[in-house]
């Protein structure tokens, strides 16, 4: 099976029982590898009673066939188990050098189950596996020394460690896992289903090779799309700023939002963007491996009351999260509060959506000094924000509440309709307000409101794409975009199945022509994006058998109340007349939004639709 390791490890946590197995072939040639791969997988193993913290629950880490392989942007692995942040589909994706360093230890992927009876790391090096005693590291917050712990304990410093921090240890649904420099599993609380099973770490070492199908093809083609794509506009920007040298761009369509989604635009962007990041205190930066663009930061606050050492730098989200969603024009400040996320290994975006909310929730009287132990939360105070993240950790009084999320949170205060989350998870800083098409893209995301799924706000901007047949339409209308955002989910799909950063501006064609050199495959565009429908559909399958209904696809109150003023004014997208459209491109019941039996046969799925139709 050329471009695949061809087994992955199996670890029971219970029984200490570690196995190899074979990779199931006729899964690769259908769902690719990545998420596709593990939404197979997962369907075999989940249903409607699997605890999403039981043992029961299995975590999955897969690779891709490009993983490791330096081609664009493609050091990259998914971690998927059902979510204890939605019940539903749990996907993250993840960067570093983990993943890579997984394959060239001999592997495509991880299938973890059970529970540890104390806390334990496993240990993956060449194909020789062990469990070993995490007693010592469990309950040390921080996730950066506790992949320095390990390393030194093995001796060996150039192992690639993931590692849950205290939320995940704790099993807080907003947890996430961190590896090497700031890079997170981040979304739907793969920190807590790990930190569920007493899995503090894996570690991994490997100097094997890959086993690409024609490996000169590959290694033509990958350098001439490294240097195209290291030349490309878009890479320079990010390698110069970061994900956040966009951030005045987003503002000034009204996408970055402000004061909890309640403002279209932040007047001190020009304070925390990424370009004022390289101005400031940016010291260096950073990538994942064989990326050319680089677009993580490394950053030292040299004054003030942040003053440190260097750390990792905040991204375009993390950057919104504590900036303008709380009114906090600090770039030290927001840096701090990104950092401490980093060490207890909580997701910024939900952490930082969840606070915000509290703020505005706060500032709407409904929340007072007697709910939050006395602490004031006035827009602006990063003090106060900090002091949230502690009391979240802790899950101390009303950080308790902060734990499990803005969904929880609303419903406590009996005003769970102002929450700005879509299925239990915090929607990202894209307002659809500004682009119509993101109140699509986050209504069906299989995982929660989530940009990762599809990020057609680029495509609104003007990165079309011709391949795909994806026009530039206004960006407030509603008919006919439906058809282009179902065909950018399953270009997505195959994305996070490959598995390839979405920053990566990579010629559609490229990627396939990478994809056929990596595996000896000879598909087209066309049957590419058939990959990517089939895993779409198994995602809305697999959601649909655990309880989604149409009912679940709405968009939160504070997403539609049009802003008075600023590049979004009197303007929200009509959900509905897109949704209809979209049922019917993606051959769903317009009632239910289940697909339908000819839908899933179509798509050689035919064994799903037994279970939930
Ligand atoms: S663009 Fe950034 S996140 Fe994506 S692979 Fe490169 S360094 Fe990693």
């Amino acid at each position: 099976m050329d471009g695949y390791m061809g087994k992955i490890l199996c670890v029971d946590l219970t029984a200490g029982e570690l196995r190899n197995e074979p990779v199931n072939e006729e899964y690769v040639r259908d769902y690719v590898g990545g998420s596709g791969l593990a939404v197979r997988y997962l369907w075999d193993l989940v249903g409607p009673d699997t605890d999403p913290l039981g043992p029961d629950n299995p975590l999955l880490f897969f690779t891709g066939p490009l993983t490791g392989t330096g081609g664009p942007s493609v050091g990259r692995f998914t971690v998927c188990a059902r979510s204890p942040r939605t019940g539903l589909w749990g996907e993250s994706n993840c960067g570093g050098f983990w993943g890579p360093e997984l394959r060239f230890a001999g592997y495509d992927g991880l299938l973890i189950t059970g529970q540890a009876s104390k806390p334990v790391y496993l240990w993956v090096q060449d194909g020789r596996v062990e469990l070993r005693d995490a007693s010592h590291l469990w309950g040390q917050t921080d996730t950066y020394a506790t992949q320095t712990a390990i390393r030194e304990e093995l001796g060996q410093p150039r192992a690639q460690v993931m590692a849950i921090g205290s939320a995940g240890e704790r099993m807080i649904p907003l947890a996430n896992i961190i590896t090497g420099h700031g890079r997170a599993a981040g979304r739907t609380g793969m920190g807590a289903v790990m930190g569920s099973k007493n899995l503090k770490a894996i570690t991994v070492r490997g100097t094997g090779k890959l086993p690409l199908a024609d490996p000169e093809r590959y290694r033509e083609l990958r350098r001439r799309i490294n240097r195209e794509l290291k030349e490309h506009p878009r890479s320079i920007g990010q390698r110069m700023a970061g994900s956040a040298a966009g951030a005045e761009f987003f503002d000034m369509f009204g996408s970055l939002t402000a004061r909890y989604f309640t403002r279209g635009q932040f007047p001190a962007v020009g304070q925390v963007s990424g370009a004022a990041m390289a101005e400031t205190i940016l010291t260096g930066i950073s990538a994942c491996h064989g990326c050319v663009i680089a677009c993580g930061r490394r950053v030292a606050v040299t004054e003030g009351p942040y003053a440190g050492s260097e750390i990792d730098g905040p991204e375009y989200e993390t950057i919104c999260g504590f900036g303008p969603q709380l009114l906090i024009d600090d770039l030290a400040a927001i840096t701090h509060l990104g950092h401490l996320c980093d060490c207890c290994g909580l997701d910024t975006i939900s952490t930082s959506g969840t606070i915000a909310f509290a703020f505005y929730l706060f500032d709407q009287g409904i929340v007072g000094p007697q709910d939050t132990g006395g602490l004031k939360l006035a827009w602006g105070d990063a003090e106060a924000a900090a002091r949230l993240i502690e009391l979240l950790v802790q899950q101390d009084g009303f950080g308790a509440l902060l734990a499990q999320g803005s969904l929880a949170l609303g419903r406590y205060f009996g005003v769970e309709e102002l929450a700005v989350q879509v299925n239990g998870q915090e929607v990202a800083y894209h307002d659809p307000r500004a682009f119509s098409s993101m109140a699509l893209v986050y209504a069906t995301s299989p995982r929660g409101a989530c940009h990762n799924q599809s990020d057609y706000y680029m495509v609104e901007f003007g990165q079309t794409d011709d391949e795909l047949g994806i026009p530039l339409l206004d960006k407030r209308q509603e008919e006919g975009k439906a058809a282009h955002v179902a065909v950018h989910q399953d270009w997505r799909s195959v994305c996070n199945s490959l598995v390839l950063c979405i920053f990566a501006a990579v010629p559609v064609s490229d990627v396939v022509a990478l994809f056929n050199a990596a595996t000896g495959r000879e598909w087209d565009i066309a049957e590419t994006l058939r990959a990517g429908r089939r895993i779409w559909n198994l995602k809305r399958a697999f959601n649909c058998r655990l309880g989604l209904t149409r009912a679940n696809e709405r968009l939160p109150r504070l997403l539609l109340q049009p802003l008075a003023d600023g590049p979004t004014e009197g303007y929200v997208p009509d959900l509905d007349v897109m949704l209809r459209e979209y049922y019917a491109v993606r051959g769903w019941d317009p009632e239910t939004g289940k697909p339908t039996r000819e839908t899933l046969a179509g798509l050689g799925l035919g064994f799903a639709a037994g279970e939930f139709t």
